[in-house]
């Protein structure tokens, strides 16, 4: 390797996490370096993107000092992520750290708990930077439904960066963190990541642990990384992956070798285009990108063919059913009681509950738990909840058909760029459509990467997304490599403003 020892913090922060790795691991770097060299990043550029909620700066230089420590005295040897400072989706409890899921119900909440993901990353010796800015509970698409303020997009200040993990993402964008946590839903990995031109990757449903990911819609919520590059995803993947005994969901199965597998050749891969993700409503700049990347996994040997999705149409209302009827039964617990924004104006036990929902919890989360309340009430669970279980089996069906022509699904992850801030807020139905490429991979529990395949002219990133059959994260994290080294894409200049 052939690069002057990165001593200034501009220079570190420049780093991907494997060369971070090689730094640690060749004590050129200590965790100390690196911590302060994020915090000072963050320090100067946070203040007009504000992807954090919370940055635990002391206790972070306190624990790198530590691990320093033990790495000088031999008494650790360097994981994957040892000194890699990351920075975690604040829907994703912290010990001892404030967890506020971007609500105000949850403003002061200190957990008493790990989640296991954050457990597992501690025990590699990975370094929790600070908790990222979401939509309230993990609810929407753009970061704009923050209880606390929106995160600006490091590309354009002007533009969201997506959401619902658009802090996550635009701090790795802008090089305030090397890597982070996110959570997927029905996209909040995905479509941030394509927003903010870094790579996103949903893993499959019971891959990662949600022990510790406070609840959205259980179904379909997983933990995924936000990364600079497939490979520093793939690392971030292989320390959160595996069975937790303390998440039912999470599958029995070992977990594969997915930095091993990026070394894997694409040749012979069979490539889908769904036809119905091509259609009216996409952004043409999009579609253009999309199908020059699939002429170039073309040109080095893959086999580029159609196929169908066709209950597409359906997907959106089946998602904002289920996801909405969980949600509405997950969202009971914050009732003033336990934990969480209590009233000060309390009466009988009903009044202090309503008094405390409703002055804790925004628009759009009282808006979905309203909808989520009426799709399960009797009458109307037939009509909407119950058909939407079997809308949802109709697509999984369409991917396993889909996967029996294709080893890997290629489409856009948003019809639109980032929206402009405020345009897309007030009306919530128009913001619900936009999810319309994301939400099938939740529904059907398979795994996706979205990573970038072109910037506009004015700078602007554009994302596509590869989705994969269950527990195929490997193959997955690949193509996106591949693309990677054959799109050769020049990075803009962030846009951080005078
Ligand atoms: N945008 C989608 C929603 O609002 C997805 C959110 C998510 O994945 N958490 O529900």
């Amino acid at each position: 390797m052939n690069h002057e020892p990165p001593g200034r913090p501009s220079e570190i922060c420049d780093l991907s996490i494997a060369q971070l790795h090689r730094e640690i691991k060749n004590r050129q770097l200590s965790s100390v370096e690196i911590a302060e060299a994020y915090l000072r990043r963050i320090r100067s550029r946070d203040p007009k993107i504000q992807a954090f909620i919370s940055v635990r700066a002391d206790t972070l230089l306190e624990e790198a000092r530590a691990l320093d420590r033990s790495l000088v005295s031999g008494k650790r040897e360097a994981g994957l992520l040892t000194g890699i400072p990351l920075a975690v989706k604040d829907n994703i409890v912290t010990q001892g750290t404030r967890t506020t899921c971007g609500s105000r119900i949850l403003e002061h909440y200190v957990p008493p708990y790990e989640a296991t993901v954050v457990a597992r990353l501690r025990a590699d010796g990975a370094l929790i930077l600070g908790k990222t800015n979401l939509d309230e509970f993990a609810m929407g698409s753009t970061t704009e439904n923050s209880g606390f303020f929106p995160t600006r997009n490091p590309w354009d200040l002007n533009r969201v960066p997506g959401g619902s993990s658009g802090g996550s993402a635009a701090a790795v964008a802008a090089l305030e963190a090397p890597g982070a946590l996110g959570s997927d839903t029905g996209g909040s990995i995905r479509q941030p990541a394509a927003f903010c031109g870094v790579v996103g990757l949903k893993p499959t449903y019971g891959r990662v642990s949600r022990y510790g990911l406070v609840a959205f819609a259980s179904s379909l919520d997983q933990i995924g990384p936000l990364a600079r590059s497939a490979r520093d995803a793939a690392m971030i993947l292989q320390v959160v992956s595996g069975y937790d005994p303390m998440d039912s969901t999470s599958a029995r199965r070992p977990v594969e070798d997915f930095v091993g597998a990026l070394e894997g050749d694409v040749r012979g891969l069979r490539i889908g285009l769904p036809a119905e993700w091509f259609s009216s409503g996409l952004d043409p700049r999009i579609e253009a990108a999309v199908r020059r990347a699939a002429a170039r996994l073309e040109a080095v040997g893959c086999e580029v063919v159609e196929v169908d999705l066709p209950h597409t149409e359906f997907a959106i209302a089946a998602y904002y059913i289920i996801a909405l009827a969980e949600a509405s039964s997950n969202l009971a617990r914050y009732d003033g009681m336990r934990y969480g924004h209590r009233s000060s104006s309390i009466g009988a036990l009903e009044e202090t509950y309503r008094n405390s929902r409703n002055e804790g919890f925004g628009d759009e989360v009282k808006r979905r738990i309203m909808i989520g309340t009426y799709v399960l009430s009797a009458g109307y669970y037939d009509a909407y909840y119950l058909k939407a279980g079997k809308v949802r089996t109709l697509i999984k069906e369409d991917y396993f058909r889909a996967f029996e022509r294709a080893d890997v699904l290629m489409g856009p992850t948003a019809p639109s760029l980032p929206f402009l801030q405020g345009d897309k807020i007030a009306d919530p139905l128009e913001m619900y459509l936009s999810d319309v490429y994301t939400v099938t991979a939740n529904l059907a529990g398979i795994p996706g990467v979205a990573t970038t395949c072109a910037y506009t002219p004015e700078g602007v990133p554009i994302g596509l997304q590869l989705l994969g059959p269950h527990f195929g994260e490997g193959r997955l994290l690949r193509v996106a490599q591949v693309l990677e080294q054959e799109l050769g894409l020049v990075k803009p200049a962030l846009s951080l403003g005078a």
